[in-house]
């Protein structure tokens, strides 16, 4: 099934480079935002055998930050659903030494970041908790856009 990549707006955080995903055949679009983990998604379309008519409304959720975690080049990409949930994942980490968050293959993570809105400057961070660095999100893609 043919899709097409490209930025789109976030309609929660207003970021100009969430992702959409358009599958033109059928006129349905993903999008996700990794800045702050905005999604809109449909979630049966992995399970159902193209069948239309059994896909489910568009889910609509995340928007409070997103989370990383990379095992040498493979890893996942998950969303907050509320603010909470970074202070959360921030508290676990800090409880359990980095190799408790291994793979199935006991491989320790390579990276392991998390987005978060800071209330006071009014900015998106981006916390990588395996160096304990934090950054502002928009810095780490004004390189990367200007090219
Ligand atoms: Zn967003």
């Amino acid at each position: 099934m043919g899709s097409v990549l490209s930025d789109a707006k976030c309609p929660k955080c207003d970021w100009e480079h969430a992702t959409s995903d358009f599958y033109y055949k059928i006129g349905i679009e993903f999008i996700f935002c990794s800045r702050c983990g905005y999604y809109e998604d449909y979630p049966n379309i992995y399970n159902q055998e193209k069948d239309l008519r059994e896909w489910h409304e568009c889910v609509i959720g995340g928007g409070f930050g997103c989370f990383r975690i990379m095992f040498s080049g493979f890893g996942s990409l998950s969303s907050f659903e509320d603010a909470e949930d970074y202070n959360a994942l921030v508290d676990d980490f800090k409880s359990q030494p980095p190799h408790v968050w291994h793979n199935t293959k006991g491989e320790p993570p390579t990276e392991l970041t998390a987005t978060f809105y800071d209330e006071e400057t009014g900015k998106w961070m981006l916390h990588n908790l395996l160096e304990g660095t934090i950054v502002e999100f928009d810095t780490l893609y004004e390189d990367v856009i200007e090219e």
